[in-house]
């Protein structure tokens, strides 16, 4: 098997173990459990337990990797998240199976506290659509591999996209390799299904997806150039990157980002995984004037539209 297999497979089961502690916080969720980071951003038990499982599983399958992830301890840390604290360590323990300590789960969330440098790193949003998760709604587990700045490896983890008559998705891909769809919660279906991207004939024809948060993409305008390509299809809103996953499966045929602010910058972890599903998928994926999502610049200035 190469590297990059032996990666792939790890991050597929590292994936499939972090959705599964989502799955069952999203079904039990209370909103105490919710924390107000300071940008105002909710973070939940289960973003804290996804990266700390997540890591866990990375550095057993392969040690001494580089982890970027979203979250770190700090907050979690604190006197008054004694609550929260014990519930991401019992949600840890449940799915890992494994009798960790406290000391060990803030460990392995702090394990993605490397930063975007280097020749070869891992990057992680434990929780990507945090808000689609806390409405109940959409979210993904994503986790990329960058060498010298290429995404070579990424898998999304949707646990309530639908496939077949079921839920949960996970899509993966790797450089050289087709993009593919596997049962989430069947660990035995490793070989999965091909996804293509659909060929658009006629603009007209097209559907876009976009954010459902109006702060996160700036909706008005991507009507207007939904009107410019004369395209009727009411947008297809859903959160996090299950957008890359609906492009690459075509359920839309776009992906309209449009910034809301000058001065926010993309972060890695929010578009590494999903570029690269839709690009094995054979889909292009560009910022707003065309040019390569660049992933070089550090963790938050990945991808910005300046
Ligand atoms: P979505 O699910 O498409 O709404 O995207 C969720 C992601 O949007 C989160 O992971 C945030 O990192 C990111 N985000 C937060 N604020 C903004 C913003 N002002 N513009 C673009 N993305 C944002
Ligand atoms: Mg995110």
């Amino acid at each position: 098997m190469s590297d990059l297999d032996r990666s792939l497979r790890a991050a597929v089961a590292a994936v499939r173990a972090a959705s599964r502690v989502c799955r069952d916080v999203q079904a039990h969720l209370v909103t105490a459990q919710t924390i107000e980071k300071k940008d105002k951003s909710p973070v939940t038990v289960a973003d804290f337990a996804s990266q700390a499982i997540t890591c866990a599983l990375l550095a057993e399958a392969l040690p001494g990797e580089r982890i970027v992830g979203e979250e770190d301890s700090q907050e979690l840390r604190e006197d008054e998240q004694a609550q929260v604290r014990v519930s991401v360590v019992e949600h840890v323990r449940g799915v890992l199976g494994a009798e960790a300590g406290e000391e060990q789960v803030l460990d392995w969330i702090d394990a993605g506290g490397a930063d975007a440098s280097g020749a070869r790193y891992w990057t992680l949003d434990p929780i990507d659509g945090t808000k689609g998760f806390l409405r109940g709604e959409q979210y993904a587990v994503a986790l990329g591999l960058l060498e010298e700045g290429e995404v070579v490896a990424g898998v999304l983890g949707c646990p309530n996209l639908a496939l077949g008559d079921g839920t949960g998705a996970l899509f993966a891909a790797a450089r050289g390799q087709g993009a593919r769809v596997h049962a989430l919660w069947d660990e035995s279906d490793e070989k999965g299904k091909a996804i293509q991207v659909a060929p658009v004939s006629r603009s007209s024809e097209a559907r876009f997806c976009e954010s459902v948060e109006s702060g996160h993409s700036n909706q008005d305008e991507s009507a207007r150039i939904a009107e410019r390509l004369g395209i009727t299809a009411e947008p297809f809103r859903i959160d996090s990157q299950c957008k890359y996953a609906a492009v690459a499966r075509n359920d839309a045929s776009i992906y309209l980002r449009m910034p809301t602010r000058a001065d926010y910058r993309e972060k890695i972890w929010d578009h590494a995984a999903g570029k690269l599903v839709v690009e094995r998928a054979g889909g292009r994926v560009s910022d707003i004037r065309g040019r390569d999502l660049d992933f070089t610049r550090g963790s938050a200035r990945g991808c910005g539209p300046a």
